[in-house]
């Protein structure tokens, strides 16, 4: 069974002029087809209103499709019995860490989700060192969150999520406000709790560093999407990334600059170390 299948999906913004009045609708979904599977890592890109932040909405069911079906863990989100299950098995973590941090004592934020849930004391507490010890966030447990640097706060943030043990973590864009440093750490964790605890982890982000290392890339446009593969296929079609206003690592930047200029190099390297492998074995 896929994690998150999507068939057609369709979803539809209502306008209102000025006086509150039914205006037409905006189409912010427009007939997306998707499928993840359980434990991958990917990545959604696409440039501002592509869509991305509506079609996370529609995997914890904050959003329900106007048209078409999304089932998460099996689990169609129009159901309203199914709702509950479905953000269950589905955590979210949005931009700014600041509006997700509730506690004033880094352990005690993380207990709320668990403790929400009704999960029993000692295990809120087990759940609790596990996730901040996953995220390697453990040695601030008594810390205050207001004092965290904002990649720290984010991983505080990510431990609170997978405290109430979702099978999926949905991030969108959860790296835009930190600094780099701050998103390596984000990226890092998200990479570690993928192999440690095998969760599915989507991961919508606008840089596109941090996707090279994904299992799949899924690009949208105008609330389609419009390509996907595997981070090398997609960043061999450099021009058709650029089309979609968006960059290339800079590294395959680099490469195909120096293809263009008639070294024999390979397409869609993602990596330093690759380039300079690359060149080396040039004749
Ligand atoms: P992204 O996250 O890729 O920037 P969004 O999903 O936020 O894209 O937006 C997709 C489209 O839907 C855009 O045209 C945007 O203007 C529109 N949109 C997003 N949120 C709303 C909303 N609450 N009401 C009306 N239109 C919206
Ligand atoms: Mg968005």
């Amino acid at each position: 069974m896929n994690m998150i299948r999507a068939r057609q999906l369709v979803y539809d913004y209502e306008k209102r002029d000025e006086e509150g009045n039914y205006a037409g609708v905006t189409r912010a979904i427009d007939q997306v087809d998707l499928d993840v599977k359980p434990g991958q890592f990917v990545a959604v890109l696409g440039h501002n209103g592509s869509g991305k932040s509506t079609l996370a909405k529609h995997m914890n069911a904050i959003l329900v499709p106007t048209g078409g079906t999304i089932w998460v863990a099996g689990r169609d989100t129009r159901d309203s019995e199914e709702i509950f299950p479905v953000r269950r098995t589905a955590g979210m973590v949005f931009q700014n860490p600041d509006n997700q941090i509730i506690g004033t004592v880094v352990e005690e934020d993380v207990g709320f989700g668990p403790e929400n849930l009704g999960v029993p004391t000692d295990e809120i507490w087990t759940r609790v060192e596990e996730s901040l010890k996953t995220v390697g966030m453990l040695e601030y447990r008594s810390h205050s969150p207001n004092k965290l640097s904002g990649g720290q706060k984010q991983r505080v943030a990510i431990a609170g999520v997978i405290a109430m043990e979702p099978q999926c973590i949905v991030l969108d864009e959860p790296t835009a406000m930190l600094d780099p440093n701050g998103r390596k750490e984000v990226i890092r964790t998200l990479h570690e709790l993928r192999k440690k605890k095998q969760v599915t982890v989507i991961l919508i982000t606008h840089y596109m560093e941090e996707v090279i290392d994904a299992d799949r890339i899924f690009v949208m446009d105008s609330g389609r999407v419009v390509m996907q593969g595997t981070p090398k296929e997609i960043f061999s079609r450099v021009d058709e990334l650029k089309h979609y206003r968006l960059d290339v690592p800079q590294v395959t930047m680099l490469a195909e600059e120096l293809r263009k200029r008639g070294l024999d190099l390979p397409k869609g390297i993602l990596h330093r170390e690759e380039l300079v492998d690359a060149i080396c074995q040039l004749k």
